[in-house]
C-alpha cells in the first residue's frame, strides 16, 4: 500500500521511569510510516482527499507532550492507536520512538522501540443455543460496537440451525460478524472469550449447549496454527451454518489455505450434502 514517511520528528517530552525524566523532560525522535490509499488524492490533487502529514506531525507532537508514560513501549503503543483513531484513512502505522539522551551511563547513539499497529479485517462466527439466543447475540454485537478497537461492523442475518457435533441439545441461532479491528489475533481471542463469559458461558461439554459462542473465522489472510488458536477456523468448510452467513457478507473472500472463495466452499458443501 502507498505510504507517508515521517523521519525523526523531534519532540521535547516527559516520559521515563525516573522522576527526573518526568520533571525535566528530554528529546524524543519519532519516525512513522503510514499506510494510506493515495489513489484518490493522486488523481484529484485535493488536500481534502489526502492525509495531511503536517496535521499528523502536529498531532504526534501534541500527544507526546500532553501525556506522560514510564515506558517507551507505552508511548509507542498509545501513540500508534491515537493516530489510527484520529486519522481513519491510515490503515497501518509503523512507529519508532527514539530516546537519544536516555539515562544510561555509557556511550550510545540512541535507544528506541519500533512497533506496527493497524486495522485488520476479521470475520467472527456467532452462535447461541440457550435461553434468549437473539438477546445474547445482539448484546455481544452491541458490546463489540462500543469497543473502540472495532470499526465498520457488519452483521449477517441470523439463521436457525440444528446442533452440530453429536451432543443432544437445542437448535442454534447463528450468524457472522465482519469488522476491522486493532486487536492482534491473540488479543482478539481474549476479547471474545471475555464476551462469552459476560454471557455466562461455562465450558462443560465440548460442543455442548452454550449461551454464546464466538469463533474467529478469518483474520486478514493470516494462517496461524497455535495450540490455543487456529486461523482460519479449522472446521468452517464443513459448517453450513458458518458458510451461509459468511457468504452473505463476503462471497468472494478467498480462504487462504484452500485458495477458494467462500461462495465456492459453500457451493461444494451444499453439493456434497446432497450426495
Ligand atoms: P469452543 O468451545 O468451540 O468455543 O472452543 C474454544 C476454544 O477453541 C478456545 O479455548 C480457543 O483457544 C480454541 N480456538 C482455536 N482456534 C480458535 C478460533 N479460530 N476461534 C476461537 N477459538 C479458537
Amino acid at each position: 500500500m502507498d505510504q507517508i514517511r515521517i523521519k525523526n520528528l523531534r519532540v521535547y517530552a516527559y516520559h521515563g521511569v525516573y522522576e527526573q525524566e518526568k520533571e525535566k523532560g528530554q528529546n524524543f525522535c519519532v519516525s512513522a510510516v503510514l499506510s494510506v490509499d493515495m489513489e484518490q488524492a493522486g488523481t484529484s490533487d485535493e488536500i481534502g482527499d489526502a492525509v495531511d502529514y503536517g496535521a499528523v506531525c502536529l498531532f504526534i507532537a501534541e500527544f507526546m507532550q500532553e501525556n506522560r508514560f514510564d515506558l517507551l513501549e507505552a508511548v509507542a503503543g498509545r501513540l500508534a492507536e491515537a493516530v489510527l483513531f484520529a486519522f481513519p484513512a491510515v490503515k497501518r502505522i509503523e512507529l519508532e520512538v527514539d530516546k537519544p539522551d536516555a539515562p544510561i551511563p555509557l556511550r550510545f547513539d540512541s535507544v528506541s522501540v519500533r512497533i506496527e499497529r493497524g486495522w485488520h479485517r476479521v470475520f467472527i462466527a456467532l452462535g447461541s443455543n440457550m435461553g434468549d439466543k437473539l438477546g445474547y447475540l445482539e448484546r455481544a454485537v452491541s458490546n463489540l460496537q462500543e469497543d473502540s478497537h472495532f470499526r465498520n461492523i457488519k452483521v449477517s442475518d441470523y439463521i436457525e440451525t440444528a446442533p452440530y457435533g453429536g451432543v443432544e441439545q437445542g437448535d442454534f441461532l447463528n450468524g457472522v460478524l465482519e469488522a476491522e479491528t486493532l486487536y492482534s489475533p491473540e488479543s482478539l481471542l481474549v476479547r471474545l472469550q471475555k464476551e462469552e463469559q459476560l454471557a455466562g458461558r461455562t465450558r462443560e461439554v465440548h460442543w455442548g449447549p452454550r449461551t454464546l459462542d464466538l469463533d474467529i473465522l478469518f483474520y486478514d489472510e493470516l494462517i496461524l496454527m497455535k495450540k490455543e488458536l487456529t486461523i482460519p477456523h479449522p472446521d468452517m468448510k464443513n459448517r453450513l451454518f458458518v458458510l451461509e452467513p459468511l457468504a452473505a457478507l463476503a462471497p468472494h473472500y478467498v480462504h487462504p489455505v484452500y485458495r477458494r472463495s467462500v461462495g465456492e466452499l459453500l457451493a461444494e458443501l451444499k453439493a456434497s450434502s446432497v450426495l
